[in-house]
């Protein structure tokens, strides 16, 4: 048991990652900037007595007072229509935020867990992505303000564990999907749960025949805590290895939402990876680790949830 500070826990990983750690009976100080958090993600844990939320842009100096045993940095527009919309915020909050961070949990003595992704593999030319896989990067494509932070990120953290001898762990969190995505966070899981039950298109970008392997968030929870506690730095894929074409993905929503629209397809976003799939070996083997529910199950779990929020129309 612990005091452990989630940054960016009032985010969609993060907001799942504060109520598991509760759960198993540690302290949490969750951080939030809201920029694409919000405070609904959290609001049953407001009541909690081993719970607080911090208001803080961790791009900016950090700061928690008394004991803090491990700092997981989380926070970061993390959907492509979010870091398209906040380059700027992306890159500070990969940037400087891990820095900052980085210095709090060194300050301390503590831990350090950065979510990092699978977006440092770029439009990946080998497949599936070993962590030994340096990727295929554009820095200077749209995409790059995510994918060059998040490495910035990952080569920061590994400098101050060379370094300083800080403590810390990697995880490259590959495509992960549930309950608490926002309604238009722009991901194709959430779109496509939302158009579904609303009868409207779904909107496939390119032929639909680029590929994702996604991983439901309880899964990706249980394989972070599992590197958070055990003694492999990484990087390690988090990832679901079981891999689909986006227009696999459709008609397997169709099904379990019941209902069939039309797909309409518009142009494939500038660099959007063709293919990805996390070659897991690393986890299962170092951290006993590997996905439980499949996507037909994690999907259902998903389209109930967004059920009720689409029948209230709330703005997010
Ligand atoms: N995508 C799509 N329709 C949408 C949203 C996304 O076809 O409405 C595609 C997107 O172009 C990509 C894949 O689905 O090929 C996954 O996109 P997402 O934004 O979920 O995450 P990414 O893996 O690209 O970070």
């Amino acid at each position: 048991m612990g005091r452990i500070v989630v940054t960016g826990g009032a985010g969609f990983i993060g907001a799942h990652l504060c109520r598991a750690l509760l759960e198993r009976g540690e302290q949490v100080v969750a951080m939030d900037n809201l920029l694409t958090g919000s405070v609904a993600n959290i609001e049953e844990l407001f009541g909690h007595a081993r719970f607080t939320f911090v208001e803080q842009d961790v791009s900016s100096y950090v700061w928690v007072p008394g004991e803090v045993d491990a700092v997981l940095h989380f926070a970061s527009p993390a959907s492509p229509a979010d870091y398209l919309r906040w380059p700027i915020p992306t890159l500070k909050v990969g940037s400087l935020g891990t820095h900052n961070t980085l210095g709090l949990a060194k300050a301390k003595g503590a831990r350090y867990l950065l979510a990092s992704t699978s977006e440092v593999y770029g439009d990946p030319t080998a497949h599936p992505q070993t962590e030994t896989y340096w990727g295929n990067v554009n820095p200077v494509g749209p995409r790059g303000v995510y994918d060059e932070a998040k490495r910035f990120a990952e080569a920061m953290t590994m400098a101050y564990h060379r370094f300083h001898g800080l403590d810390v762990r990697i995880a490259r969190i590959f495509n992960t999907y549930g309950p608490r995505m926002r309604r238009k966070d722009g991901r194709v899981v959430s779109t496509f749960i939302v158009q579904a039950l609303s009868g409207e298109p779904l909107t496939v970008h390119g032929s639909g025949e680029q590929t994702r392997s996604f991983c439901y968030v309880d899964d990706t929870v249980r394989g972070l805590l599992a590197l958070l506690d055990g003694d492999v730095v990484g990087p390690v894929n988090i990832g679901n290895p079981s891999e689909f074409t986006v227009r696999e993905l459709a008609e397997l929503v169709f099904e379990v939402v019941g209902a069939t629209q039309p797909l309409v397809f518009d142009d494939l976003p500038e660099d959007d990876p063709r293919q990805r799939c996390p070659d897991i070996t690393l986890a299962t083997e170092r951290l006993g680790w590997q996905p439980e529910v499949d996507l037909r199950t994690g999907l259902e779990r998903t389209a109930a949830w967004f059920r009720q929020r689409v029948a209230v129309q709330r703005p997010d």
